[in-house]
Formats: C-alpha cells, structure tokens, sequence
C-alpha cells in the first residue's frame, strides 16, 4: 500500500513556496482558500471526493487546487510541488549562513489584519515551522488608509487575540504584540501614545510624502527616533529597487539619524523585501561604523515571505555588522527588556 500524504499540507507547502518566490497574494489564494477549506474536512472524505472526482464541488477548490489533492491523496507529491520544491535557494556565503543561523524571530511583519494575505494564526505557524523562537506581529497604523491600518480598537481586538493565541501555544514560542507605526510629517507617530506603550515592538516607518526636503525629512525621522516607544526604524529610505513602484531614496541627513538612533537605542531596520532591500549598503555601513543596532525583518504580507531573512542577512554580513548588535540574534526576554537611550 501507498504511503499516504496529507493532502493540506501539500497545498500549504505550494502556497508557501509561491510566496517565496515572490508570486502575488492574488495567486496563491486558490492553494491557501483550499487548504483551509480541507482542513475543515475528515482525510478519509478527501480521499473519497478525490476518488470520485467530486472535489470541485467544494466551495473553494478548483481545477488545479483538486489535482494537487488528487496526486496527494494517490500518495504521489503533487507535480506541481515538485516542479516548485526543485528551485533551490541561492546559497549564501558562511558569514551570512551563520546570520541565518543565530536569527530568532522576526520583528516586522504584517496579517490580513492589515494588508498582509494571511490570518495572524497561518503566519504564526509557519514562523514555527521555520524554527523562530518569536514573531512580532506589526500591522499597519490608521493613517496608512489603502493597507487598511489599524484604528486603536482594532489593535486592542488583536492584543487579546494574540493573547489567547500564546496561552493556547504555551511555552517555547511566543507572539510579541507590535505595530509598524507611520511617522506623521511633522514627526509625530500615528498611534495613541498609550498604547505603544504596551507594545512589545514598535516599527516606525515614512510612507508618505517620501519626496520632502532633506531638512524637513531629516527633522520629521528624528523627532520619530526621539519618541521614547520606538524600537526600530523601519525601511528607512523607502526606495524600491524593482518592480512597478520602483522610487528612489529619499533624502535624509543620514549621518545625524544614525547617529540618533545609537544614541536612543533605536534599532535599524534591515528590510529583507526583494524591492526594497533597505538601507543600500553605503548606508547600512555608516549605520554600523555610528554602532547602531539592527534588527533583520523581512517585513512579511505572507507565510512564504517569511523566510526572506537569508536577503537581508545577505546584505548585514556583506556589510559588516556584528551579530551581536543584530536583536534579533537574541534572546526574546533580553530583546523586550533592553535598556532604551
Ligand atoms: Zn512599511
Ligand atoms: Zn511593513
């Protein structure tokens, strides 16, 4: 007899690995909407809808999801799986291996919540699946209208939810509550004071008006730096290197920012997304030389987008920055009681 496969994790797979590659949400919502509309189902019904062809009957599978499942449930990975599990990862060279190696979690990240693809719990259990420790959970702020940002009772509604998530996982993993905040023009940050006090991490990030004046754009990222609930400075030129948004960097004094946040004990994003991969280097360099710390985020809108940290650890270890002022590399309790500037 056939080993048998689990069918849903199959599609899961697919879906995971579509998103690495970087394929549109829009695209591998069929594997992701099938798998979830499967796991509400008992194996032993797949595989008879599978045998008698009655899987498209199911709200939410379709013709390429059903032959997936199919092939799956015959004992047989999916061709398409197949084709997809043969591209490998570009390899990485042993400094940068070793920065994959000592990552613990990932500090930005983003759910359906906001304008990620996925529910929080898809996201959790594939950083668990990728071995983290943690993953911090930052959706998107209220000003931040077309990622559907999240009002202050939307974000409350998502700490308790994260709450009864870590009570349901128990020891071993944790989900830290987070936001990426928008740094406002004028410097101020779009949340209620109060509540990114009780944050476990805040990302503050510019999306809007990236275009402004260096001496203005310099003054709006300090007086962000200078809040006392911000932990990291998300993507901080905001330019996108592909793709059909590529931009430019924006201007900023990048050496009094720098200088800034090792002052506060602001971290430095390094953005794993392929279209932004920021800082560039020359900036990632100076921002090490001024003894700044980092995180390395991937800024993940789906499960699969996770595993982008081998991008930026690519760039930190090209660039010289030590691990050891990398707070990811560390533990979960010394990076949510590390003293702040
Ligand atoms: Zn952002
Ligand atoms: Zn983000």
């Amino acid at each position: 007899m056939t080993e048998t496969r689990d069918a849903v994790a199959d599609l899961r797979r697919i879906a995971f690995l579509l998103e690495r590659a970087h394929e549109s949400t829009y695209r591998v919502r069929a594997f992701r909407t099938a798998a979830a509309v499967l796991r509400r189902r008992d194996p032993d019904e797949i595989a008879r809808l599978a045998r008698t062809g009655e899987l498209v009957r199911l709200k939410g599978v379709g013709d390429v999801t059903a032959r997936c499942v199919v092939e799956s449930v015959s004992g047989e990975p999916p061709a398409y799986l197949q084709r997809l599990e043969a591209i490998e990862p570009t390899p990485l060279d042993e400094a940068a291996e070793a920065l994959v190696e000592a990552l613990r979690g990932d500090c930005h990240t983003h759910t359906d919540a906001s304008d990620g693809g996925s529910p929080l719990r898809e996201m959790v259990e594939t950083a668990q699946a990728l071995g983290h420790d943690y993953l911090v959970i930052t959706d998107h702020s209220p000003r931040l209208t077309v990622a559907n940002g999240l009002s202050a009772e939307r974000l409350r509604a998502q700490l308790e939810a994260i709450a009864e998530l870590n009570a349901e996982l128990g020891e071993g993993f944790r989900v830290l509550t987070g936001i990426e905040v928008d740094i406002n023009e004028d410097g101020s940050l779009d949340q209620d004071e109060a509540l990114l006090a009780e944050l476990d991490v805040v990302v503050a990030s510019v999306h809007s008006k990236l275009r402004m004046p260096r001496a203005e754009m310099t003054e709006r990222m300090l007086a962000a730096i200078d809040n006392p609930h911000v932990d990291v400075l998300g993507h901080c030129t905001g330019r996108m290197v592909t793709g059909s948004r590529k931009r430019p960097e924006s201007q900023f004094d990048a050496a009094e920012v720098f200088a800034a946040c090792a002052e506060r004990g602001v971290a430095v994003e390094v953005n794993s997304r392929p279209e932004r991969l920021d800082p560039p280097r020359r900036l990632l360099r100076l921002a090490a030389e001024a003894g700044c710390e980092f995180t390395i985020d991937t800024d993940a809108h789906a499960p699969g987008q996770l595993d982008w940290l081998r991008n930026g650890c690519e760039r930190a270890a090209e660039c010289a920055v030590p691990a050891e002022r990398i707070l990811n590399t560390w533990s979960v309790e010394r990076l949510l009681t590390r003293p702040r500037g």
